[in-house]
């Protein structure tokens, strides 16, 4: 970090690291400038200058710490990083463009030509192209599993085996998968696993308390909160970090911008108050839900065939919700009666928003492959936001009614 910048207490990371997470999300990872500002500076420069060249050759021989080029580090970047993985409870964190170019890094920086990646079955679109389509163009080859189902990553295991790499819950259907048990497989197996922890974040779900290897998120979603930007992260031990992931990510530059950065900041600073409001407000909406339709998953309640495990795992179930209204006719005329929660496949958002996945952020796979993962023709997805809940049962009841469901 820049000379004249400092730290807003102590003078190393150790005296932090005790804080606990609540305390980090506001406070983790800040350094003030000489003029002691109380909000993070953000610094739009992709350069820097130096007071003579032995210090640059330094830098760049590793011997002096210090800022070399935006790509490498920026401090308002450097700030978003340590406060992501102080929160976390990981040794390091690396900022990224968005969560699909975290998730992308995560795999490519540790997988080679001959390895094999046991991946869950129900996954973001994006996450699955990455699996399906991405990693064997280079030789590395996939296997998708049912992650609900334990023995079926164990059955999945190769001598080539490297990555383990699933969402919990996921998108759309919040499958929830056995934390303790796979990373546990994994380990003993010497397997690396990369969750990614995006529809939960550390305040609700922390992976490296139950063994994973690697958390990786899009800080597009809780972390930012309201909507504005995208970004990305992946915490794992310093050691993966600056020998696994630094060398891919400081050659190919999938870098977080720095605005984008302290959008981040400011929006971790509420993460905690949001992430649990709106997981209260979700679990009012979808009991109310509940009564109306066939189907709804979510963690959060007990019809929900693994509630006990993510109660065990999760301090508390998230924001998002997925019903079933039978028929895509249906679908459409639900999200086309809404009058106050928005369509838009976003989530996270401190707004309410629905999405019907299989037309959107499902619908680069085939129907056959959506079917198979639970991504059904009727299916909504809701992310609830900071509304009063009164207001969002009141457009739901108005919603399903048009759309004749009862
Ligand atoms: C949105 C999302 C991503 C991708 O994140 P972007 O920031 O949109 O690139 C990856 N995984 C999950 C579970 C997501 O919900």
């Amino acid at each position: 970090m820049l000379a004249v910048m400092k730290k807003t207490t102590g003078t190393d990371r150790s005296t932090t690291q005790g804080w606990r997470p609540a305390t980090q999300a506001v406070r983790g990872g800040t350094w003030r400038s000489e003029h002691g500002e109380t909000s993070e500076a953000l610094f739009l420069t992709s350069g820097y200058t130096y007071d003579d060249a032995a210090t640059v050759a330094a830098r760049f021989a590793g011997d002096e710490e210090g800022m070399t080029y935006s790509r490498l580090q920026n401090p308002t970047v450097a700030m978003l990083e340590e406060r992501i993985a102080l929160m976390e409870g990981a040794g390091a964190c690396r900022a990224q463009a968005s969560g699909m170019a975290a998730m992308t890094a995560a795999l490519l920086c540790q997988l080679s030509a001959g390895d094999h990646c046991v991946a869950a079955r129900a996954a973001f679109g994006s996450c699955r192209w990455l699996v399906d389509h991405l990693l064997p163009r280079f030789g590395i080859e996939t296997t998708v599993v049912d992650s609900a189902v334990n023995e079926e990553w164990e059955a999945a295991i190769r001598p080539n085996t490297k990555v383990f790499f699933f969402e919990t819950p996921a998108n759309p259907t919040l499958d929830i998968v056995d934390l303790e048990f796979v990373c546990g497989l994994a380990k003993s197996r010497g397997i690396a696993t990369v969750v990614d922890n995006a529809f939960a974040t550390s305040t609700l779900q922390r992976p490296l308390e139950f063994g994973a290897d690697i958390v990786a998120y899009s800080a597009t979603k809780l972390m930012d909160g309201q909507g504005r930007v995208l970004a990305g992260a992946v915490c794992g031990s310093r050691e993966f970090i600056d020998e696994t992931l630094l060398p891919f990510q400081r050659n190919t530059g999938p870098n977080c911008a720095p605005f984008n950065a302290w959008i981040v900041l400011k929006g971790l600073e509420t993460l905690s108050l949001r992430a649990r409001k709106q997981s209260e407000n979700a679990l009012v909406l979808g009991r109310f839900v509940e009564e109306r339709v066939q189907r709804i998953l979510h963690p959060g309640l007990a019809s929900h065939p693994r509630h006990e495990l993510a109660m065990k795992q999760m301090d508390a179930c998230g924001p998002i919700f997925a019903f079933d209204v039978e028929s895509r006719d249906r679908a459409f005329a639900v999200l086309d009666a809404l009058e106050l929660v928005d369509i838009s496949n976003n989530i996270g958002d401190a707004r309410s928003l629905m999405c019907h996945p299989a037309s959107t952020t499902h619908a680069g796979m085939t129907e056959e492959e959506r079917t198979e993962m639970g991504v059904t023709e009727g299916l909504l997805r809701i992310n609830v936001g900071l509304e009063d809940v009164e207001d969002l049962k009141e457009d739901l009841d108005h919603a399903l009614k048009t759309a004749g469901l009862f």
